[in-house]
């Protein structure tokens, strides 16, 4: 039988380890954290009993994937929740919506619902929002693989990269409302790129369309549950799992025929060493990474107040403000300046899940986007950006616990310098990630009997817990061994 070793256990580690163990490989999983899950882990970071998710927590392009269809998850514990509003924006009083009591606007899963409440640009909305999310399953089989690939529905295809090539801010004039613009702001800076850049309209499109198409759920009980369910279905199909043992080089891992490695481009080259072409670790050691995310955790008495009552009932909260001010603070971050008023992404997995709440306090997770390797406290800015549009939360707050982008990076080495998205989205790397190949998961062994893989969120399709990156890359190891994923 031959063995593959998996160094990693995040969510694209267990993807692939899961999918090896299915065609049949001996694998076994070495995780240098003394916890498995890498970024779905959770736990009590504010109060006893109070579940928070470390990093990911709401999980729009994990539910309906090549991956989540070959496996099934929900048999080892793993089920979803959908909050009411997928996600909102707040905004302040100039914009106010009298029909939603306060200023903002939100999403909800049917693309009518959520024009509905956008006055001028309901049209626009539909025609852009309607076409996409009928077309977004098909085009994901095609979105999160490799580039270089042919397309499936290559027409569907295209319909979607004449909006994801476009510059954020390009596409933003589709819409007039100060509303309509916000919310795609919102879902746009998820990519930590500049609005004026080509291709930073991909991810916003992207994140955009699956709230139509599947939603923005939450793993009930916290995203740990991903892991663990990912653990469990590896097990029962003979697998392992090693903590607390950190891989420095292939001396550390002699027999396995196939080498996987959820790391960053950089450790994989420290790793793979002399077993990695000098072209490929030259063009590696090139991958570039993105600004970084300073972490909040709130224990916050009754939930946030937000003057923008859909707010109340949504998962994913975007704050910032204006789409003009939202650019603003994301030119900064990327230029190596801290903004005054950053981008917050807000997370109220309670709202999906209530048995996240305990005696009416709920985990409330956030970050904002700092420049990497920031080096300041962003706490009260984070804390000054709800109030804004949430006056009274200060109140409200019972513990909370701030991580910054050395903490983050220690407790998980992808996250270079915070960098959460473990790369940064510029075209050339969400197109060619993490370097221009044919299969950009191989990355040497060739000569050696063995294959070295890099399966981590620096590989298509990119940052996530989706585990899609995982699968793509055991199905080219698997490939080349004469097997199926
Ligand atoms: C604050 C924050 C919020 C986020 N929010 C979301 C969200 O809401 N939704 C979403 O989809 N995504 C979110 N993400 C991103 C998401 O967590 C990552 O994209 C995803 O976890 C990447 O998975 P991965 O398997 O590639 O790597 P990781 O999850 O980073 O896992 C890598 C694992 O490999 C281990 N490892 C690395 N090097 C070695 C080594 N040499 N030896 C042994 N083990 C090693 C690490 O310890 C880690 O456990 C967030 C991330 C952060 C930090």
């Amino acid at each position: 039988m031959s063995t593959a070793t998996v160094v990693g256990s995040g969510p694209n580690g267990l993807a692939a380890a899961v999918t090896l163990a299915r065609a049949g490989l001996d694998v076994t999983v070495l995780e240098a954290a003394d916890e498995i899950g890498g970024g779905t882990r959770s736990g009590e970071v504010t109060l006893p009993g109070l579940v928070h998710d470390h990093c990911s927590a709401i999980h729009p392009l994990a539910v309906a994937t090549a991956f989540s269809r070959s496996v099934d998850l929900g048999a080892h514990g793993l089920s979803w929740a959908w909050p009411e509003v997928q996600y909102s924006h707040p905004l302040d009083g100039a914009a106010t919506d009298s029909a939603t009591g306060g200023a903002g606007a939100a999403v909800y899963r049917s693309v009518d619902r959520t024009a509905a409440s956008l006055g001028k640009d309901a049209a626009t909305w539909r025609a852009v929002f309607g076409p996409l999310s009928r077309n977004f399953a098909d085009v994901t089989e095609d979105f999160l693989r490799p580039m270089v690939h042919l397309p499936t529905h290559p027409l569907k295809l295209a319909h979607f990269g004449a909006f994801a090539g476009l510059p954020a801010a390009v596409t933003a004039r589709l819409w007039r409302t100060p509303q309509a613009r916000a919310l795609f702001g919102g879902v746009a800076a998820h990519a930590f790129r500049p609005f004026h850049t080509l291709g930073s309209s991909a991810i916003g499109t992207a994140l955009g369309t699956a709230a139509h198409t599947f939603g923005w759920p939450a793993a009930v009980g916290g995203s740990a549950a991903i892991a663990r369910a990912m653990a469990d279905t590896l097990e029962s199909l003979g697998g392992r799992i090693e903590t607390g043992v950190r891989v420095r080089s292939l001396a550390d891992v002699p027999d396995a025929r196939i080498v996987m490695l959820d790391t960053s481009p950089r450790a994989a080259v420290e790793i793979a060493g002399s077993a990695m072409p000098a072209a490929v670790s030259r063009a590696l050691s090139r991958y570039r990474h993105g600004p970084g995310a300073f972490a909040v955790h709130f224990a916050v008495e009754g939930g946030i107040p937000w003057t923008h009552e859909p707010s109340r009932q949504a998962g994913t909260v975007h704050v910032g403000g204006s789409f003009g001010e939202i650019s603003a603070a994301e030119r900064q971050v990327n230029r190596g300046v801290m903004p005054e008023r950053p981008f917050v992404l807000v997370t109220q997995q309670s709202v999906a899940d209530p048995s996240r709440a305990v005696d009416g306090v709920h985990p409330v997770d956030t970050y904002a986007h700092v420049p990497a390797g920031f080096r300041g406290d962003a706490t009260a800015a984070v804390i000054a950006q709800i109030e804004r549009f949430a006056p009274g939360f200060r109140d409200r707050i019972v513990a909370q616990t701030s991580w910054d982008v050395d903490h983050i990076e220690n407790a998980d080495p992808n996250f270079i310098g915070g960098d959460i998205v473990t790369g940064a989205n510029s075209l050339r790397q969400l197109l060619f990630r993490p370097r221009i190949a044919l299969d950009p998961y191989r990355t040497g062994g060739r000569g050696t009997g063995r294959g070295i893989y890099l399966c981590s969120a620096a590989t298509p399709p990119g940052a996530g817990a989706h585990g899609m990156c995982g699968w793509n890359a055991a199905d080219s190891a698997l490939r080349e061994l004469g097997l199926t994923a």
